[in-house]
């Protein structure tokens, strides 16, 4: 897995940013048969598209795995170089959102008054595929969903290969403190870790510093050391800070780091602790 994007927003650019970089979600997933599965289609998604465009000549097949459609997570798709090519077949899984078709939403940002080239109208076979909490399959990975405590309709992810390997979890846009109302049932939490249970690696929103996380309640999101407890719990091997906030540059993201593996240390002996940085690479 790559991680082309890690940000919860667009920061300043500037060398200050230059390490954990400054686009939005995206991560790029290399199937063990090959397959491409994307993981948020954030601002990330254009340096992957362009990526892509050299290795394979837009000559791609890919499954774009959406957590929700807030623009963080949705902004990379006008600009992904791919979609203008025949060769290319997309298919993007989402959710609905408040009895809006997820195709309907995505059209929105390509709407001819705020872009040139309207969704329907891409060289690229484009297929929206609608989803809520339950399974599927992909080319190579059974996927699992799980409804997530953020505004609107949020989805985490557990990608089970079938070839046998490790388990992905990719929760971004969560809120595990007590804050905020959201449509969950009262044993969220426990369904929450049996469905991150024993996942090899887990990414995690850590977009908040345990001091203002108070103030933040409510807003759909989670701190480093949150997400270690669950980590915890789940019992995961490695653990992936992600969402990062937009006015943390690379001083205070590496600060952050190494108080959340202190905390580590102390509650959950064994567990890697990473923060993603744009072109970061591990393999399941
Ligand atoms: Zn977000
Ligand atoms: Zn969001």
């Amino acid at each position: 897995m790559t991680f082309w994007g890690t940000r919860g927003s667009i920061p300043t650019p500037g060398p200050e940013t230059a390490r954990y970089g400054g686009n939005t979600a995206c991560i790029s997933i290399d199937g063990p048969g090959g397959r491409l599965v994307i993981l948020d289609a954030g601002s990330g998604l254009r340096p992957l598209g362009h990526d892509l465009m050299k290795q394979h000549n837009g000559e791609i097949t890919a499954d774009i795995l959406l957590s929700h459609t807030h623009w963080d997570h949705i902004q990379g798709l006008p600009f992904f170089k791919p979609l203008s090519s025949r060769d290319t077949s997309v298919f993007i899984y989402g959710a609905a959102q408040e009895g809006v078709p997820l195709k309907d939403i995505l059209g929105r940002q390509m709407d001819p008054m705020v872009f040139p080239v309207p969704l329907n109208a891409l060289a690229a076979a484009l297929t929206v595929v609608e989803i809520g909490e339950g399974e599927f399959d992909l080319e190579d990975f059974h996927v699992c969903t799980f409804r997530l405590r953020h505004p609107g309709t949020t989805l985490g992810y557990r990608l089970v290969p079938f070839s046998g390997g490790r388990h992905l979890a990719y929760l971004t846009d969560n809120e595990l403190g007590p804050g905020g109302s959201y449509e969950v049932t009262p044993d969220w939490r426990e369904r929450l870790v049996r469905f991150v249970e024993g996942a090899h690696t887990l990414v995690h929103d850590a977009m908040y510093l345990d001091q203002i996380i108070q103030a933040r309640a409510g807003w759909g999101h989670s701190t480093p050391r949150q997400a270690v407890d669950l980590a915890s719990e789940a019992r995961c091997a490695r653990l992936v800070l992600f969402h990062h906030e937009p006015e943390h540059n690379d001083a205070a993201l590496d600060h952050l780091l190494m108080d959340t593996r202190k905390y580590a240390a102390r509650v959950a002996p064994g567990l890697e602790v990473e923060a993603a940085a744009e072109g970061m690479r591990f393999s399941l």
